[in-house]
């Protein structure tokens, strides 16, 4: 039986940890269109063998941690595409999926599912700010099905505001399983470093008021700078490794916004095998022990970090 205690020991001592890549942005790669309100979560009912396969393919390539396919999944990300009567059905099958991508490969070493959870509704409107005690409740019920379906940990994602970070955290930690809290970076204005996407949508908070935040939660095991341009993501772990002692990580993304002003959504750019790498080298030198990479970033990346990283 994998134990996650082991995992974070392992951390702790300084192992480095290979993630996963993307799977939102694998599932239109593999020629399965993504849902334009809600994402990547529906094609977990319509394509679940293809969600079970990019599982497996990061397994196969070396990933020791495979993330849910539960990204925009809440009750508030699927309204937008009238999926939320649907929200207990897709983050389910959701975490069946990585169930069985886990027991159809027979990996040599222990693999973790981590369940997740994302920013506050973005589809909708990013620059909506929800209540507290709305964003509780909204994490509240995907946490609750995440933990009951079984996950072994929580991974909170592209997180650009505090205060849906905190909901999240805490609605995660009732569950009694460790947490990675994952915030987005961007250059702020005056070309500092803050909580954000591109695009403006984003409050300047710092990356230590984001530690702040949820560091006393019961349960925050890691911080991950993650979903962030690659080439802010150094700079924002040597800050993040300054104000927090627990494992810190990174998966960033390699994406531009779209050329099409209609379009909101941003396109892949993959950036090659080396270049990708050659980041990562960088991750580690300011202290990240997690490695892994987000939109854009594919399983053969994963396998050229888990051959020249570990
Ligand atoms: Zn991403």
């Amino acid at each position: 039986m994998a134990s996650i205690d082991n995992l974070h020991n392992r951390l702790r001592s300084g192992d480095l940890v290979i993630i996963d890549g993307g799977t939102g942005t694998e599932i239109p790669r593999r020629g399965v269109p993504l849902c334009p309100d809600t994402w990547s979560g529906r094609a977990n009912l319509t394509h679940p063998d293809v969600i079970r396969q990019i599982h497996e393919d990061y397994i196969r390539v070396g990933a020791e941690v495979i993330i849910t396919n539960t990204f925009w999944t809440s009750r508030k990300g699927l309204e937008k595409g009238n999926l939320d009567s649907k929200t207990s059905e897709i983050n389910r099958k959701a975490v069946k999926l990585a169930i069985e991508a886990r027991q159809n490969v027979k990996a040599d070493k222990d693999i973790f599912i981590a369940g997740s959870m994302s920013t506050f509704f973005p589809m909708s409107d990013p620059n909506v700010i929800p209540s507290y005690e709305e964003a509780l409740a909204n994490y509240r019920e995907q946490a609750q099905i995440l933990a009951e379906a079984g996950i072994d940990f929580f991974i909170l994602e592209m997180f650009i505001r505090t205060l849906d970070a905190r909901a999240a955290a805490n609605a995660a930690s009732e569950l009694g399983l460790p947490i990675w809290v994952g915030y987005s970076i961007t250059e702020s204005a005056d070309g500092d470093l803050c909580l954000g996407l591109r695009q403006d949508k984003h409050g300047n908070e710092t990356i230590k008021e984001a530690v702040e935040a949820v560091e006393n939660i019961d349960g925050v095991a890691a911080f991950c700078i993650m979903h962030s341009d690659m080439k802010h993501t150094q700079a924002g772990l040597t800050i993040l490794r300054n104000e927090t002692s627990i494992p810190i990580g990174a998966y960033a993304h390699s994406i531009e916004p779209s050329k099409d002003p209609n379009d909101e959504w941003e396109t892949v750019v993959e950036s090659s095998l080396d270049e990708y790498c050659n980041y990562a080298h960088g991750w580690i030198l300011a202290g990240a022990n997690i490695i892994g990479g987000c939109c854009g970033v594919t399983p053969d990346h994963i396998q050229e970090l888990s051959k020249n990283l570990t």
